[in-house]
């Protein structure tokens, strides 16, 4: 796609939980078009900065630039509407709807909380209707998962929950994608699977942030690596230069 080299630039972010800095004047910039690692020890503010991306908390200071626009203060839903989707650490799957259902809500543009009734109101049999569930058909097969779609998400294997919850993020259309943690408590095939996805949505041309603790993977397939620690930026570079880097290494690596 076109657009910026930088698809997102993030200048002196701070977010401040009552005396917690789980941001301390952070700069994030990505590149359009690559996968851009954020890691760091528990508790280093990595998911804060997602949250903060996505419109979730309003940065206490701070201005975030997405393509053209200055997105802090805006509202989750107008951001995932423009472009940055994601998902979440821990599972977000209405469980007791199908994967097709799930991913139609994503395609609906509704958010987290908001109504799953919203994938069962759409007019029965409409064009609309069969065009939509097409497009969620599409991107369930897109993540390997054409096979499960009449299946509760609930009752899918976690791996595929997983990927599912990818999926529905993908309904958005994206331009930037936010992954939190997607291989954790996976087993090694399946972050095989996931990391083959990863640069199916690359080649896509889909920008993507993957905040994860495998080492292996994010060495692997990251462009470049942010590195966090107490919510400041303590490395960045590429995953060779911040694997050698003595303090990412005490901080984090280390241990
Ligand atoms: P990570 O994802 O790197 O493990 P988080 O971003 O979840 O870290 O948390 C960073 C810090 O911010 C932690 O000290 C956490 O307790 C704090 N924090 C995150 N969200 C909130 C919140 N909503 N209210 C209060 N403190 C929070
Ligand atoms: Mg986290």
């Amino acid at each position: 796609r076109s657009g910026p080299e930088q698809i997102l630039k993030a200048n002196n972010l701070l977010m401040q939980f009552g005396g917690v800095k789980a941001l301390n004047n952070v700069d994030l910039v990505v590149q359009r078009g690559s996968i851009h690692g954020l890691i760091g020890p528990n508790g280093s503010g990595k998911s804060t900065m997602m949250n903060v991306l996505t419109g979730i908390y309003v940065p206490t200071a701070g201005a975030i630039q997405f393509v053209e626009e200055q997105i802090h203060g805006k509202s989750s839903a107008h951001i995932a509407l423009n472009g940055i989707a994601r998902t979440f650490q821990n599972v977000q799957l209405f469980g007791e709807m199908t994967a097709l259902e799930n991913v139609l809500v994503g395609l609906h543009h509704t958010f987290r909380s908001t109504l799953p009734e919203v994938a069962l109101k759409l007019p029965r049999h409409s064009r609309e209707e069969k065009e939509a569930i097409a497009r969620a058909m599409n991107l369930l097969n897109f993540v390997g998962l054409a096979d499960l779609a009449m299946e509760e998400a609930r009752n899918l294997p976690y791996g595929k929950q997983r990927l599912l919850e990818i999926a529905r993020a993908l309904a958005l259309d994206p331009r930037l994608l936010l992954l939190d943690e997607p291989a954790a408590g996976l087993t090694a095939p399946d972050i095989k699977e996931l990391v083959a996805i990863i640069h199916k949505i690359r080649e896509h041309g889909i920008t993507l942030i993957l905040i994860e603790h495998h080492m292996d993977m994010v060495m692997a397939i990251c462009d470049t690596v942010t590195v966090l620690d107490f919510g400041q930026k303590i490395a960045e570079g590429t995953p060779a230069e911040v694997q050698t880097n003595e303090k990412v290494v005490e901080a984090y690596l280390g241990g």
